[in-house]
């Protein structure tokens, strides 16, 4: 079933309104905020668990968990920090920009509730260095909420005092780590840090942070007004919700739309996308959730749910829901190589497996590509990607290894017909080597 509009969250994604506070105001946000407030810390982290969101950046940890490891007390007078990640980097990602520069105030209310009910001083929003002009837009937005008497002292007349704070990332796809993002912040060097502590224990300037994706914080003001029960008959369970599918590629109507969690891959294209460029028989495959995630052949994803378990029993994941289509045009060797070399230049050289892995991985990649391998390096860089996976600090060696596996998984005659055809004949490597 598809989501109707009285139940959109984003209802200006698509800008046909101002940004600014007054328009925010007229679409329901900031209405009573002191109200939700007045829910208490407790209350307001009971009701985000109750809704079963999960994180909207990528990895999917429950919302309300999240917020509930952080401590109530403050130990040694150390103040509890929120950092929203808008470092929106993973290619087909393009979710948390339409909401910034659209929907600002959804993002900067939540960053209050969500910082209140975890009893943080203030927020950081580290935004990506490329958003020029949606760095503007939240700028202004913020100081909009801070002449309303919506942050600072005494926000929006709760007694509590909350201070947000916009901070522009430089360009590197590593600082959208959580780690990384706090090193940068701090004015260091953005490499990731080694987890366990994770950020709730020693965050930001050692002190207690929890790092959520932009549109995890902008649904929660919607979630609290409208109850955790609404929110949760989206989807299905452990898979609840609205939200943000970005759909680009060989699609009729490229898009960014809310729908419904669990929506057939079918049945979002066909209603958003206007189909398949050429046709559905002209689907080839399809990376349902950003780069980082395995590719997914056509006969396995028409009918699939697009949602974190319907995706991950297909060998991938929901990611952040860049739906990456393509058709049967592709170069499908091709593309893979090509995000190969983006992880190998984004790494940030911090641990060997990574750092040798990727450039190694991307080198045969192209071999494969242009069919210059020999057929017996499929299976080694099959066994090297298993090597860099899960060996690494950061979830970017994973990230590299991932999408090659699901080339090798789902395509390997293509790569095997490119290597025989190159050879001539289709003659097996030992035999010319024999001759
Ligand atoms: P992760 O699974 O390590 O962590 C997810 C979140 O849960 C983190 O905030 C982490 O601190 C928290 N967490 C996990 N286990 C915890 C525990 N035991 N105790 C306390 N907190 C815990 O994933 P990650 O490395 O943060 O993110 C990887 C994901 O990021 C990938 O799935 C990818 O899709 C996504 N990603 C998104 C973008 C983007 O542009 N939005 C870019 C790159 C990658
Ligand atoms: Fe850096 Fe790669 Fe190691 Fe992550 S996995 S810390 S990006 S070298």
């Amino acid at each position: 079933m598809a989501l109707a509009d009285k139940d959109r969250i984003f209802t200006n994604v698509y800008g046909f309104q101002p940004w600014n506070v007054d328009a925010a105001i007229a679409r329901g946000d900031w209405d009573n905020t002191k109200d939700l407030l007045a829910l208490g810390q407790d209350k307001i982290i009971d009701i985000m668990k109750a809704s079963g969101l999960r994180g909207r950046g990528g990895a999917g940890f429950p919302t309300g968990m999240k917020w509930s490891f952080m401590p109530k007390e403050s130990k040694d007078g150390r103040p509890s920090f929120l950092v929203i990640n808008a470092d929106e980097s993973e290619p087909g990602s393009c979710k948390d920009r339409e909401i910034i520069r659209h929907d600002p105030h959804k993002l900067i209310e939540g960053a209050l509730v969500a910082g209140f009910a975890m009893r943080a001083r203030a927020a950081y929003i580290y935004i990506r260095g490329e958003y020029i002009r949606e760095a503007e837009t939240l700028f202004a937005a913020v100081a909009e909420a801070y002449d309303r008497g919506f942050l600072g002292k005494n926000a929006c007349g709760s007694g509590y005092d909350f201070d947000v704070f916009v901070h522009r990332g430089a360009g590197a796809y590593i600082c959208g780590e959580e780690t990384a993002m706090l090193e940068s912040l701090e004015g260091k060097k953005g490499q990731p840090r080694l987890k366990p502590p994770f950020p709730a224990g020693a965050g930001l300037y050692g002190c207690p942070t929890t790092v959520n994706n932009v549109e995890s914080i902008a649904v929660a003001p919607t979630i609290l007004r409208r109850g955790a029960a609404w929110f949760a008959s989206f989807g299905r369970e452990k898979n609840e919700g609205t939200k943000l599918f970005q759909i680009s590629g060989h699609v009729n109507t490229p898009c960014v739309v809310e729908e419904e969690m669990s929506i057939s891959f079918r049945e979002l294209i066909e209603r958003h996308c206007g189909g398949i460029r050429g046709g559905w028989d002209n689907l080839l495959a399809v990376i349902p959730g950003g780069s980082s995630v395995p590719l997914v052949p056509a006969a396995q994803i028409m009918d699939a749910p697009m949602d974190f378990d319907g995706l991950k029993a297909l060998g991938s994941g929901l990611g952040t829901a860049a739906v990456i289509v393509m058709d049967k045009s592709t170069d499908i060797v091709r593309a893979i190589s090509r995000l190969s070399y983006f992880y190998k230049h984004e790494s940030c050289g911090q641990c060997t497996p990574c750092r040798e892995g990727t450039g190694w991985m991307w080198r045969v990649m192209e071999r494969l590509r242009t069919g210059d391998a020999d057929l017996s390096e499929i299976d080694t860089l099959q066994q090297v990607t298993k090597q860099v996976e899960g060996h690494t600090i950061c979830a970017l060696g994973d990230a590299a290894a991932w999408p090659i596996q699901g080339l090798i998984r789902h395509f390997r005659p293509e790569i095997e017909r490119r290597i025989t055809e190159k050879r001539g004949g289709g003659l097996a490597p030992m035999m010319e080597a024999a001759e």
